[in-house]
């Protein structure tokens, strides 16, 4: 057989592109017996069995074919109806509505249509690790916007304001954010738009975690006067309906960006999975006591967890949303790998490097509390043990 030539065959855009910083600790934590996982983003629920239930219905009625390119129309339309009645944001099912194989894909695309060379994107960190590589991918350049502890990881507009310049294109936002469960109000969302406004600018409006808000109703930016013209939501099925395995999420946004979208869509990707959309349709139309079931649980273990974490001593600010707490680790002296590297090896417990979510992420640690109080109280118990010998 003709051996490969020393020639790079790989792209530069691939040799690049570095490994998600996650994977590793997850890696490491499945070698061993007895972790507490405190490190992966996804909820601890099942998906409710009607879901189920109607995902196998769809294929004993033989429902197993590709389905529209955006999506089953009747899913569309209950998006439709869902983001109206719970978000007070309107979209029509066959124009503005574009079914995706989670948000990921939506992320993906919806850069891929907006973004040519060199156009950057702002984006508030610390951020979900996806964004700047697929900025990238695209061909874009992402900026990272820091946020800080001390204003509970909000954007603020001055920050926003001082990053912008002519090759800005969009803003990225994700609110309630993953990792910091930072949200902003509807006061906050204004200052932001005016100056979006102003400088004539794109918004990709990550909503995934609108549903886990925990405080006060969610509030998305595109509801403001003169932002639905200029902003495209994502969000998805994964987290508020705990179908993180489906790959099921959407974008909603003005026809013109939609239907740019939707070429890319149909060529890459075809449709979402049709067996799995029955189920999300389901979701939609008898699922709100389930979310709520999980949002009242979510709370919980949040105030739990965010008091308890300040009372070992680890502060940490209050995440209005989301299911991660971000606390520092400051007093410890560790970075933040160091910190989650050591804690698995002697507590066996797993968290997430506040770095790997870019600017503004080292100091902290990202602790999912998706998971069992029970559990929730043995992490709190080793990580105080752990903290306790290291305290400066
Ligand atoms: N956006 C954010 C902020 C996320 O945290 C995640 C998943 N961790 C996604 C998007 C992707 O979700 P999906 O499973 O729908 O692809």
């Amino acid at each position: 057989m003709k051996q490969l030539s020393k020639k790079g065959y790989l792209s530069e855009t691939a040799r690049n592109i570095k490994p998600s910083g996650i994977r590793k600790f997850f890696d490491l934590a499945n070698e061993m017996d007895d972790v507490i996982s405190l490190g992966v983003g996804e909820p601890d629920f099942v998906t409710s069995w009607n879901v189920c239930e109607a995902a196998y219905a769809a294929m004993e009625s033989g429902y197993t074919a590709y389905s529209a390119n955006a999506g089953l129309l009747e899913l569309r339309q209950a998006i439709s109806k869902y983001l109206d009645s719970q978000f007070h944001v309107n979209y029509q099912a066959d124009k503005e509505i574009i079914v995706t194989t989670g948000a990921s894909q939506a992320i993906d695309i919806a850069f891929r249509a907006l973004i040519d060379p060199g156009d950057e994107v702002l984006i508030a960190e610390p951020g979900f690790v996806a964004y700047a590589p697929i900025v990238q991918l695209a061909g874009g350049v992402p900026v990272p916007i820091e946020t800080t502890a001390e204003n509970e990881f909000k954007l603020t507009a001055d920050q926003l304001e001082k990053r912008i310049n002519e090759k800005t294109k969009i803003v990225l936002l994700c609110f309630p954010n993953n990792p910091t469960g930072a949200t902003l109000e509807q006061e906050e969302l204004k200052q932001l738009a005016r100056v979006i406004c102003r400088h004539d600018l794109l918004v990709l409006s990550d909503e995934i975690y609108a549903e886990l808000s925990y405080d006060r109703p969610h509030y998305s930016i595109a509801r403001l006067p003169e932002m639905r013209e200029r902003t495209i939501i994502i969000s998805g099925f994964s987290k508020a309906f705990a179908m993180t395995g489906w790959r099921l999420g959407y974008l909603a946004g003005p026809e013109q960006f939609l239907q740019a979208m939707l070429k890319i869509h149909q060529y890459t990707m075809m449709c979402a999975p049709t067996i799995a959309q029955h189920g999300a349709l389901e979701a939609l139309v008898n699922g709100r006591e389930d979310v709520e079931r999980m949002v009242a649980s979510y709370r919980q273990r949040r105030n739990y967890f965010v008091k308890a974490s300040n009372q070992i001593g680890l502060p940490c600010h209050r995440p209005g949303g989301a299911f991660y707490a971000f606390p520092s680790i400051r007093k410890t002296g560790l970075s933040s790998e160091q910190f989650a590297e050591q804690l698995l090896k002697e507590e066996k417990v797993a968290v997430v490097p506040g770095a790997v979510f870019g600017e503004g992420g080292e100091g902290h640690i990202r602790c999912s509390y998706a998971a069992s109080m029970e559990n929730l109280q043995i992490a709190i118990e080793r990580i105080g043990r752990f903290v306790q010998k290291r305290i400066l």
